[in-house]
């Protein structure tokens, strides 16, 4: 593993909306809202590397994952692809970072275009970018297609001739075919049947031994992560309150929220899990709770934690957490 991770971020934060100017200020309006979709995260992965996302719908981790992607720029902080500040790269070197960094969402059905056949789908972006000439496109169309178990006969069809898991796996061989060096999986099997979405994992297992492919896998389901993932982040309310290996989530998390999110993962055993489950929903990002966002849902919060912001902070070789209770310890 490279000692330079392949994309860092350091302080990154996302915005939406604008706080009112001085003009508007002064003649009284309201305040406009703001979502503080992401704040203040540091997350470096390196290439080889798979890191699980995981937090509720709405804790800003889709948002973070275009902020790797490239798609949209952060309001603060500094994104680095290879090093190098993302904001401060050539045209060359951007439109080479954002064709690195290919993203598969969560719906193939709308993320592919229904009035393409597939073999455009997938051939469209190499030739565009220069990747293939128009006499090699049918042939490497079928390997991207064979890569992604997928028949290339089958290559003249529509999506909606597709089934879903079909659809996933046409979705992930037009992002292989621009010859990403990494992935981000925007809840890529959230919408697929339980067994279809084994049978996606187990694809992306297969592609990254393979092609030794970097990925941020982005999923509300710590179960799904833990089959993928090397380390694993988790996420709420914009924020990074825990990040260690998967193996270190998985035997002894610390952060209460972790906790929570590992009791609601179904387990063959039939043992009582050690903690329990979450209560109450997320609250809104344009309104969140002070000091520790989780306070207000977390069974151990004590006065301190609607104060004061709990720091990530390192509290045992590779594990971070953001929690209070670990300075009382
Ligand atoms: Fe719970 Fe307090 Fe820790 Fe937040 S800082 S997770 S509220 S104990």
């Amino acid at each position: 593993m490279s000692d330079t991770p392949i994309i860092e971020l350091e302080k990154v934060s996302k915005r939406f909306g604008q706080p009112n100017g001085a003009l508007s200020r002064l003649l009284g309006a309201k305040p406009a809202p703001v979502v503080q979709a992401v704040s203040d995260v540091d997350l470096s992965i390196h290439t080889g590397e798979v890191v699980g996302l995981v937090g509720e719908s709405g804790c800003g981790k889709s948002t973070l994952g275009r902020l790797v992607a490239g798609i949209m720029p952060a309001s603060s902080g500094q994104v680095r692809w290879h090093g190098q500040n993302r904001s401060g790269l050539s045209a060359a070197d951007e439109k080479s970072a954002k064709l690195g960094v290919q993203m598969i969402f969560q719906d193939p059905q709308s993320s592919l275009n229904p009035r393409l056949r597939v073999a455009e789908i997938v051939g469209e972006a190499p030739r565009v970018h220069g990747l293939i000439g128009p006499e090699g496109e049918d042939s490497y169309v079928d390997a991207q297609m064979r890569q992604a178990g997928l028949d290339p006969s089958l290559k003249r069809r529509y999506p909606h001739q597709f089934s879903g898991g079909q659809r996933q796996r046409i979705g992930i061989a037009r992002a292989l075919a621009v010859q990403p060096a990494m992935l981000v999986c925007d809840e890529s099997v959230a919408a697929l049947d339980v067994s279809i979405q084994a049978q996606i994992i187990n694809l992306f297992l297969d592609l990254r031994t393979d092609l030794n492919l970097t990925c941020l896998f982005i999923s509300h389901d710590l179960g799904v992560v833990e089959h993928v993932s090397d380390r694993v982040a988790i996420m709420y309310l914009g924020r990074i309150v825990e990040e260690a290996s998967a193996e270190i989530v998985f035997s002894r998390p610390n952060h209460p929220y972790t906790q929570a999110l590992l009791a609601e993962v179904p387990r063959l055993e039939t043992r009582k899990s050690r903690f329990g489950a979450i209560k109450g929903e997320l609250p809104s990002p344009l309104n969140p709770p002070t000091g520790c966002h989780f306070h207000p849902r977390c069974p151990h919060s004590f006065s301190r934690c609607s104060q004061e912001v709990p720091v990530l902070r390192e509290i045992a070789s590779g594990q971070r957490s953001a929690c209070h209770l670990n300075d009382q310890a």
